[in-house]
């Protein structure tokens, strides 16, 4: 079983998700296959289900609805225009959201630079970034990334490929988890970090 084709491919496929290494695809492989008439028919039910109805925003990059893209947020007209707030990962829209407190709108980057991994600028969101300044009248990006040096990295990339627009560059006040982005920051943390942020 463990060398057949089929299962092998499987594995292959789950080792691409994030955080699963091959021992890990390999035990939810299994399970899946175990409990093929419940596990796995529902999860095939359920990636069916999001890849029909499920996309990122055309315009930030969040998360939302096919039925409703351009995002809740960026269509809110109740929001500032004036602020953009870059952040690495789809899940740091939500983080800040819940966190509360931020009324302006995002700019997802799809990751961020690595330095350590040979990782560039390449894959990132930054084309549409500086579209979206050139279009819009954005006064203050504020660099929500991470306070490792990957985050620094990607900070000073975004500094020097934003240097020539005539706005504020701010990072949040305190230091976020290192490596993680801002994913693990708890909520009252992180609200007060980006309302005392600090200009670069
Ligand atoms: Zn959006």
């Amino acid at each position: 079983m463990k060398n057949s084709e089929q299962f092998n491919s499987l594995v292959e496929q789950l080792r691409k998700l994030p955080g699963v290494g091959r021992r890990s695809a390999e035990r939810i492989a299994r399970a899946l296959i175990i409990k093929k008439n419940t596990l796995l028919r529902d999860l095939v039910a359920s990636l069916t289900a999001a890849d029909k109805e499920l996309c990122c925003c055309n315009i930030c990059g969040a998360l939302t609805l096919v039925k409703q893209n351009p995002c809740r947020i960026c269509n809110d007209t109740e929001r500032d225009n004036s602020l953009l707030c870059v952040v690495e990962d789809p899940g740091d829209v939500d983080l800040l959201e819940d966190a509360g407190g931020y009324k302006g709108k995002y700019h997802v980057l799809m990751g961020r630079i690595s330095p350590v991994r040979g990782q560039g600028i390449a894959g990132l969101r930054l084309k549409s970034l500086i579209q979206r300044i050139n279009e819009g009248n954005v006064k203050e990006v504020v660099l929500a990334l991470g306070s490792d040096v990957e985050g620094d990295a990607t900070a000073q990339l975004l500094r020097e490929a934003l240097s020539d627009q005539l706005i504020k560059i701010t990072r949040p006040a305190m230091g976020l988890p290192a490596g993680s982005g801002i994913t693990y920051c708890d909520a009252w943390t992180l609200a007060k970090a980006i309302n005392a942020r600090q200009e670069l």
